[in-house]
């Protein structure tokens, strides 16, 4: 009757694959989730034997989701369009933002169905706030999706996030296309939030040789190509960084860890 299936030893959702393994679990694994099976913990166990602070790069990535949508709602942002917003963690978007703002809209966008059935729980509650499951390489598809457009104004400035999400797509599917699709649909004044995976030593090289063996596609780009995704739009201070270089709680040492410089990623305002 709760669309569960008790069939094998362990309970899933119905309509989950425990045979492959999926981005939105191994990044839960590596969080140290619950919502993760054995392929996909083989997978962040393989990545912790590359980078051995796998585990914080992927906090480090949740805190500055934490600052960035804080900063968003701040500027005076009331929805927020999250792409590949991944299983439910610890701070997550509409938590942030309904804290500083108890009308902020946000819609969760993922292509994993198990995004939909965990943030259905948490949701339900929460009539400001939805998840959709769709391919964020479908731009129009998104933007004109009715559960989309019942809670986002696109005449308002929107929080547009792609938070460690880019770097799982090709260059040959078009990235940089795909990103410039939703910046168009922003009105101005709208925030673009982007953090990737950033090809900033040996063993970022090594890390994306193996997620891309293990996952099937992806690719680390340098801070310049990190930069390049947000082109035309006003750089907000301190611009594209590693990501615990972004507007920092508390001073950061330098230099930093190969893990610190793994991921890169910033905000920028679209003009009038
Ligand atoms: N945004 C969250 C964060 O930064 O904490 C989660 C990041 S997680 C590493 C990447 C998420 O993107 C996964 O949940 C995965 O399913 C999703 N994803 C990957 N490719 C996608 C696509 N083409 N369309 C929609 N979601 C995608």
């Amino acid at each position: 009757a709760d669309g569960a299936d008790r069939s094998d030893d362990g309970w899933r959702p119905v309509g989950i694959d425990i045979s492959t393994p999926s981005i939105a679990r191994v990044y839960d694994a590596v969080l140290g989730g619950k919502d993760n099976y054995p392929v996909d913990r083989a997978i962040a166990e393989a990545s912790l034997a590359i980078v051995a602070e796998i585990g914080d790069v992927a906090r480090y990535n949740r805190a500055i989701l934490g600052r960035a949508v804080r900063f968003m709602a701040e500027q005076g942002i009331r929805q927020f369009l999250d792409l590949g917003s991944g299983l439910p963690t610890v701070q997550n978007t509409h938590q942030v933002a309904q804290a500083h703002s108890p009308e902020a809209r946000v819609v969760y966008v993922d292509k994993d169905p198990i995004v939909l059935a965990h943030g259905r729980a948490l949701l339900a509650e929460n009539e400001y706030t939805t998840v959709v499951t769709a391919d964020l390489r479908e731009p129009a598809d998104i933007l004109n999706h009715p559960d989309v457009r019942a809670l986002i104004d696109f005449d308002q400035p929107v929080g547009l996030m792609l938070v460690g999400v880019v770097h799982h797509l090709n260059d040959d599917e078009g990235p940089e296309r795909i990103v410039e699709e939703y910046k168009a649909a922003l009105p101005a004044g709208s925030f673009l939030f982007l953090t990737h995976f950033c090809a900033s030593s040996p063993d970022a090289l090594a890390l994306e040789k193996a997620l891309l063996t293990d996952l099937g596609s992806g690719r680390f780009r340098t801070l310049e190509e990190i930069a390049a995704y947000f082109d035309g739009f006003e750089s907000i201070d301190p611009g594209v960084v590693f990501l615990p270089q972004w507007r920092p709680e508390e001073p950061v040492q330098e230099p930093l860890t190969v893990g610190q410089r793994l991921m890169a990623g910033g905000i920028a305002r679209k003009p009038t």
